[in-house]
């Protein structure tokens, strides 16, 4: 009945994205096939765009590239249990395997053989993802489909932002893009006191201010301790989220923590990057790297925190259709977006 399907394709080695058909995606007994209804861009899709060298060293030529996305099990393999025809779904875009001591002792989120969707694998910029069984995240009914499509950098903002107890501690997010934000929502909702988000881009700042009740601070004009010293914090932030993956702040960050602070790195630096490390130790911080969401705890934890109030639904700033995706490539590189959203259907 339906034997091809629109796709987004990185189909050829060079600067672009191109909209290819394809065949629809034959499962094993082990898969189910997903209608795709909305897709999230993410900036690991800019990167494929871009053609940089991370991509070049890490993307097959032609891959179907995406991996946020959210739509409806059409299909499933003779082994699957549990789960049926016509369940929305979002689901887990890393594919792991299974031997490794991690994988084994139930740590699937550090498996160091897993593939990614729409990075290794064919992705799900598409009308049809295949998706073992496993990976799959039923969507209740009162999360819509374009909440479901940023499940997956939701689930980096809440695996970073309960990396540590923020309960009444005073936070420091350093990068107010799409992550940041939600990652500064979900501090405050766990009950952090104070949420400071820095950025240097006043665009970005002015949409974490609508996205949660953080303060924002433009760090090219203000100075942080000041700030620190307005919100009556006399001895630093207990807590840093670095989520900008700039040097500068995570210098900024060190240097305005609390003794004994801790710091969860999401924020990926284009290279190696100086630390002065003898601060580290001798303000003795923790650092806790950040790679992914807890495979399915993340996940729990935030569709459960979706249910009882948490709102990010601001931090969707643009939607199209999925084939206008270059506008919504173009609105993602402007710097001036939160989220944006692809629609397939
Ligand atoms: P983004 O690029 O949209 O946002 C980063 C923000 O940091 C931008 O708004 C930028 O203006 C800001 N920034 C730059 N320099 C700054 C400075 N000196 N101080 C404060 N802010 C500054 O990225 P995103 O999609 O929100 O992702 C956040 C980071 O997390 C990125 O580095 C991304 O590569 C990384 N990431 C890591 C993982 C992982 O698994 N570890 C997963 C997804 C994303
Ligand atoms: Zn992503």
């Amino acid at each position: 009945m339906r034997n091809e399907m629109t796709c987004l394709v990185k189909a050829e080695p060079r600067e672009g994205l191109w909209m290819h058909t394809a065949p629809v995606p034959e499962i094993g007994p082990d898969d189910v096939l997903i209608r795709i209804k909305k897709t999230g861009i993410c900036g690991t899709d800019i990167h494929i765009w871009n053609w940089d060298d991370w991509a070049q060293s890490t993307v097959p030529v032609p891959l179907i590239i995406g991996h946020e996305f959210a739509g409806e099990i059409v299909e499933i393999g003779r082994n699957v249990e549990g789960l049926e025809r016509g369940q929305r779904c979002s689901g887990e875009g890393h594919l792991i395997g299974k031997n490794s001591r991690q994988s084994r002792a139930g740590k699937f989120h550090l498996d160091p053989a897993t593939r990614g969707i729409g990075v290794n694998e064919q992705g799900a910029f598409a009308q049809f993802l295949r998706l073992p069984a496993f990976n799959v995240v039923p969507l209740p009914d009162e999360i819509p489909d374009d909440i479901g499509a940023i499940l997956d950098p939701l689930g980096n903002a809440v695996h970073t932002a309960l990396s540590f107890d923020l309960v009444g501690e005073d936070v420091l997010i350093t990068g107010a893009g799409p992550i940041g934000i939600m990652a500064a929502a979900v501090a405050r909702h766990v009950g952090a006191r104070h949420v400071v988000i820095t950025d240097l881009n006043p665009a970005r700042l002015d949409l974490a201010a609508q996205v949660a009740d953080v303060v924002p601070v433009n760090v090219a004009e203000d100075n942080l301790r000041d700030v620190a010293h307005g919100l009556k914090m006399t001895e630093g932030f207990d807590v840093g989220l670095e989520m900008s993956g700039n040097q500068t702040a995570l210098d900024q960050m060190v240097e305005n923590l609390v003794m004994g602070g801790r710091i969860a790195l999401l924020g990926i630096p284009p290279g190696k990057s100086p630390v002065d490390w003898s601060r580290i130790v001798f303000k003795a911080i923790t650092i806790k790297g950040v790679y992914g969401r807890e495979i399915f705890e993340t996940w729990y934890k935030m569709i459960a925190m979706l249910q009882n109030g948490l709102d990010v639904s601001g931090v969707i700033t643009h939607r199209f259709a999925a084939t206008d995706f270059r506008d919504g490539f173009a609105a993602m590189k402007s710097g001036q977006s939160g989220k944006v959203v692809l629609d397939w259907r």
